[in-house]
């Protein structure tokens, strides 16, 4: 039989649960080859992603390209022993404080199914990562979004929304897309208002970008508030996002009950090789942020130049608002060989988000955007 004709027998439709029946699945976008051959341009400056364009550190290159094809055959260390003993070191934290997952995008997963159950709820913001609302929906919770106050995460309306069914928060910060950040003061007394009622996740993905003096260490407060769990990737600034390496850290006590939805053997070897290597480079993270702080100066001073809007905060990455639809503008950056973020589905309709790169993808991208804004093109 085929897919179609099993998907019309009514069997099926009774199996599917109502939660699932209203998600509807994410589209990843299609591979270079055949956006080019769509689009009708020859080379592709993909600035959707938040990559970073240096790519990893020379340690964690070195490792990739050593590796023994061999091991290809074997399982990886279940719980990601060693870089779990590294991170430990590094945060002042025992190692079973730490659970890597394939991303962070899969942790998301293991603390929601740790402490959600049906009637449950999660509280985060409208226009943010959009994962923690997916997954807390498809699972069956509801996600209640409070709207970003000052394109930043606002902490007054999150606890207003709190009720017995609460189990989480989730805190992007810096966020993703607004490069808004919560300062330590401010997330000390938002953890201070919970008190220990929730659990209180602080997604970092973009901490290593940040150069500002009052943002907060999360893995520092651990040991003070033990309902706060800090994620944090090997995805952005350490340019490992192909292998999928990410983790969270947590008191002890909480990190045991997350251990009991966590997938084994989810991480592959090489990503868990290249991360223990990586997290030590700490001239990667400064050429990094130089490239970014520069670039940045740059692409501002000519959204300026073109008169548009924009959102330019911490993270590498900046969001900007056009005079049209943002999935009118992809289409024709697009065939400018440039490819942005719509943002729609983080619903900022109008804006796309860039990611910062480097010299040539960042003149590509403004003269792509001098052509569309300026000529319709
Ligand atoms: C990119 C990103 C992640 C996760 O990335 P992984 O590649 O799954 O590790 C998590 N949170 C935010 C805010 C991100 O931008």
């Amino acid at each position: 039989m085929k897919h179609c004709d099993l998907m019309k027998n009514t069997h099926i439709e009774r199996l599917v649960p109502d939660h699932i029946k209203r998600f509807e699945a994410y589209i990843p976008s299609k591979p270079d080859d055949m956006l080019m051959k769509m689009a009708g341009c020859s080379r592709l400056f993909r600035l959707n992603n938040n990559e970073n364009p240096l790519g990893p550190p020379p340690a964690a290159r070195r490792i990739i390209e050593a590796y023994p094809s061999l091991r290809a055959s074997v399982y990886p260390s279940g719980d990601a022993y060693h870089l779990r003993c590294k991170l430990g070191d590094l945060f002042g934290l025992h190692p079973d404080q730490i659970l890597v997952g394939n991303g962070a995008n899969e942790v998301i997963g293991f603390v929601i199914k740790a402490f959600c159950q049906e009637g449950d709820n999660i509280i985060t913001a409208d226009k943010t990562f959009a994962v923690y609302e997916w997954v807390a929906s498809f699972s069956g919770f509801e996600a209640r979004l409070v709207p970003l106050k000052d394109f930043t995460f606002d902490d007054e309306g999150m606890l207003s929304l709190m009720d017995e069914r609460t189990k989480i928060f989730f805190v992007c910060n810096p966020n993703n897309p607004t490069g808004t950040y919560w300062s330590e003061e401010r997330l000390r007394r938002f953890l201070d208002r919970v008190a220990g009622r929730q659990i209180v996740v602080v997604d970092e993905a973009y901490c290593e970008f940040v150069e500002q003096a009052d943002f907060p260490d999360g893995m520092r407060l651990i040991a003070e508030y033990p309902n706060l769990v800090i994620f944090r990737t090997f995805s952005k600034m350490y340019a490992l996002a192909g292998l999928r390496i990410g983790y969270l850290a947590g008191n002890r006590e909480v990190v045991d009950i997350i251990r009991r939805t966590c997938v084994v053997y989810s991480v592959n070897g090489l990503a868990q090789e290249a991360a223990y290597v990586a997290i030590e480079d700490k001239e990667h993270v400064l050429a990094t942020r130089t490239l970014v702080r520069n670039a940045k100066a740059l692409l501002t001073h000519e959204l300026d130049n073109l008169g548009l809007t924009y959102v330019s905060g911490e993270g590498n990455f900046l969001m900007v608002r056009l005079p049209m639809s943002d999935s009118l503008a992809y289409r024709k950056l697009m065939t400018h060989g440039v490819m942005v973020r719509s943002m729609a589905g983080f619903r900022f309709p109008n804006w796309i988000r860039i990611t910062i790169a480097l010299p040539e993808a960042m003149n590509a991208l403004m003269e792509a955007l001098f052509e569309v804004v300026k000529h319709d093109r």
